[in-house]
């Protein structure tokens, strides 16, 4: 079955020759680098087509090689493929409207239909699984600097093997990079968790700054001047949700920080329990079940998001209550 949809997703990319990669915007390394990954396999494979991985960079992941501007609108028969992006309107520097040829390739939930084919794996730990078992299963070619970024893919969105999407698979494919392409792996983390000493200490703000609620929610509000004064920036907390995971008594964290370029507040929500992405839906925004993020408006609109998930947690943790009781008996 899988490997019948990565022979058609292989058959398209051999039957066009302009191919544009897209994925979310406000990327992660698990995007950014599945992207990537993708284009360098399918030139590396086809020398001769035109393939593009498109989007707005951002400056921390730019080890995992540079993007490609376009114009889609001067683009020949273009086939697209969408990476890690469950919705159309995330999308990031193309214009659905202008292609005939979709391809959607994504981990999470299911959301919008894109195009004619889709693979959606909500098992897996993240899209560079799917696309390193996509170019193992065809004839697309892979080297060791493709290698290792799908294998930073992995690590990033698994949070070290750490989600419960990890799988047997995930560390199936991860010790085969490893093993066949001789990865460096002190070199990849060093790319993907060294930071400076002043993030470390605004984590450190944080953890000593969240309120907690009885209920297990955990949340913080942070202001422009504790980000000034701390030296990072409005993106530094998200960088650091996954570090808060596995703190007893708390079931569900959010951080807030507002994007003056945007003018909205950006929430991510982290949860070990309850779902969440349910509830973010509800306040623009989606995600994973226990990985989500919301765009708010309003300040009104973050308390009563806060409240849900307060109460989500409440539910839980009933929940775990009455199975210990069980237990107990
Ligand atoms: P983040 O907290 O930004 O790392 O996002 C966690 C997950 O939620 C990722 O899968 C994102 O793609 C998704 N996500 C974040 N913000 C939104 C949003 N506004 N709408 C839909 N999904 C989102």
């Amino acid at each position: 079955m899988k490997k019948d949809i990565f022979k058609k997703i292989y058959k398209a990319i051999k039957d066009h020759q302009t191919i544009v990669i897209a994925r979310h915007i406000g990327p992660d390394p698990d995007s950014i680098a599945s992207q990537i990954a993708l284009r360098d396999s399918i030139r590396l494979t086809f020398p001769d087509k035109k393939v593009y991985a498109v989007g707005i960079g951002v400056a921390k992941f730019r080890y995992f090689g540079n993007l490609d501007k376009i114009d889609d609108s001067l683009l020949q028969d273009p086939l697209l493929i969408v990476l890690d992006l469950p919705n159309k309107s995330r999308v990031d520097g193309v214009s659905f409207e202008r292609y005939k040829d979709i391809i959607k390739i994504d981990h999470h939930p299911h959301e919008d239909k894109m195009g004619d084919i889709e693979y959606v794996d909500e098992k897996a730990s993240s899209t560079c699984e799917i696309i390193t078992l996509l170019i193992n299963n065809t004839h697309l070619k892979m080297n060791s600097e493709i290698a290792a970024k799908l294998f930073m893919g992995i690590v990033a969105d698994s949070d070290r093997f750490l989600v419960p999407s990890t799988n047997p698979i995930t560390f199936d494919v991860a010790k085969n990079l490893i093993i066949k392409y001789k990865l460096n792996l002190t070199d990849m983390y060093n790319h993907l968790y060294e930071r400076p000493l002043n993030e470390a200490r605004f984590q450190s703000y944080i953890t000593l700054n969240m309120t907690v609620t009885e209920n297990g929610f955990g949340y913080i509000k942070l202001n422009n001047d504790k980000i000034k004064e701390y030296e990072v920036d409005s993106s530094t907390a998200s960088n650091m949700i996954n570090n808060f995971n596995y703190i007893k008594g708390i079931y569900v964290w959010a951080f807030v920080s507002y994007d003056e370029r945007q003018d909205l507040y950006k929430v991510n929500i982290r949860s070990r329990g309850p779902v969440i992405n349910e509830i973010a839906m509800k306040y623009n925004g989606g995600g994973h079940k226990l990985a989500s993020g919301a765009r708010i408006k309003s300040p009104e609109d973050i308390d009563l998001l806060f409240e849900e998930l307060d109460n989500a947690c409440k539910l839980y943790k009933e929940s775990l209550d009455i199975k210990n009781k069980e237990t107990n008996v």
